[in-house]
């Protein structure tokens, strides 16, 4: 079979809206990012969500006022919603009522893609109330081959739950991806992914490594990351060999080799994380920090004042990303002369295996 893999580029002419449309969640797992505190307990009701969306779907963000005089952002604004891709998140976006009239909404404004985000409860008769014609994408989160390895980071019982909702989502016509967080507690289980996801006819598979936010952050969650040499021993064999079964691989890029060039999100694309108190990021990493750059007020899309996470965007560092360097320096390793042994990827730069 012949695979093919490639850095997937920031797209200049896509918006990507990552819609936290409540923060509750039946789970508690041990690498949550979610922080209601900065993020706030609202559950969206449907006049609001609904609202939303076209504000976000529909309005031109003037990047430039957000970067500054002095820096010329690499992104054309989408002029159509069919340049658009929205993904519904929470907490557990199915224990919001309203995500199928919002699934709906967003395919009614016309939007390329719509994809939900779940834990595998599917709350709400989700499946009943949803077609797969409404949705591209249904991704479920799964952290182990076994529940003994999924079930003490997502909880007991878990494992049974999410892989029998999904296999009855493949079974009424639903494009199933999977989710798996990435941390040295599973990473080991990582090849025995590939014949369950086989198994379970998923289509598409998503990496991530874990992120030292949310209840991670609180909880000492920094023991539980993936260090340079382990994620490059296993991550990508592990992709080539599920591409080889017929299903994609994305995962993040994490580190740069000498001759990639390293690029901003924020300068580069048009990327929202929208959260129920109104909080709109550019960047994820600062998802813990009121330094959001845009916030919902009313009817309107606002610049917040600086400092603001966009102001930090352009800086130039010898690491690489410069969030990662101010607020999670133990991701960058050094060698004996203090240079960064590699230069550290956006987190949202991804490889995809096909
Ligand atoms: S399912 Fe998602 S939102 Fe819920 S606890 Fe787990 S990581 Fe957090
Ligand atoms: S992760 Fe780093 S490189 Fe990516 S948008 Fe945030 S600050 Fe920019």
């Amino acid at each position: 079979m012949d695979i093919r893999k490639r850095t997937v580029e920031f797209k200049p002419y896509s918006r990507n809206i990552f819609f936290h449309i409540l923060t509750q969640c039946n789970l508690k797992c041990i690498h949550c990012y979610i922080n209601p505190d900065q993020h706030g307990t609202a559950v969206l009701d449907k006049e609001t969500i609904f609202r939303w969306l076209r504000l976000l779907v529909e309005s031109e963000i003037d990047l430039k006022g957000l970067l500054g005089p002095h820096v010329a952002p690499k992104v054309n604004i989408p002029k159509s919603p069919g340049e658009t891709n929205v993904i519904f998140l929470g907490g557990e976006p199915t224990m919001n009522p309203h995500l199928p009239e919002a699934i709906k909404e967003a395919k009614r404004l016309g939007c390329r893609s719509v994809t939900v985000d779940s834990n595998g409860y599917l709350f709400h008769d989700f499946l009943k109330r949803v077609s797969p014609g409404d949705l591209d994408f249904l991704s479920f989160s799964l952290d182990g081959s076994t529940p003994e390895v999924n079930d003490p980071i997502r909880g007991e019982g878990v494992y049974e739950v999410c892989t029998n909702n999904l296999r009855l989502a493949v079974r009424k016509g639903f494009n199933a991806s999977l989710i798996f967080t990435a941390s040295r507690k599973n990473i080991h289980d990582l090849p025995n992914m590939v014949p369950l996801l086989e198994d379970l006819g998923v289509k598409h598979f998503f990496i991530q490594v874990i992120g030292i936010r949310g209840r991670s952050a609180k909880e000492g969650g920094s023991d539980l990351q993936v260090d340079m040499d382990q994620w490059n021993q296993i991550v990508p064999a592990v992709a080539e060999a599920v591409a080889r079964k017929g299903i994609k691989v994305t995962y993040p890029k994490v580190y740069l080799d000498d001759k990639e060039n390293f690029a901003c999100a924020g300068l580069v694309a048009d990327n929202y994380f929208v959260f129920p108190n109104g909080r709109v990021y550019r960047c994820p990493l600062c998802e813990d920090y009121p330094i959001h750059s845009l916030e919902i007020s009313g009817d309107s899309l606002v610049p917040r004042p600086p400092i603001r996470e966009s102001d930090l965007f352009p800086l130039e560092i010898p690491e690489g990303c410069v969030l990662n360097k101010i607020l999670h320096p133990g991701n960058i390793e050094y060698d004996e002369h203090g240079r960064p042994k590699s230069r550290i990827a956006c987190c949202m730069l991804k490889e995809e295996v096909a």
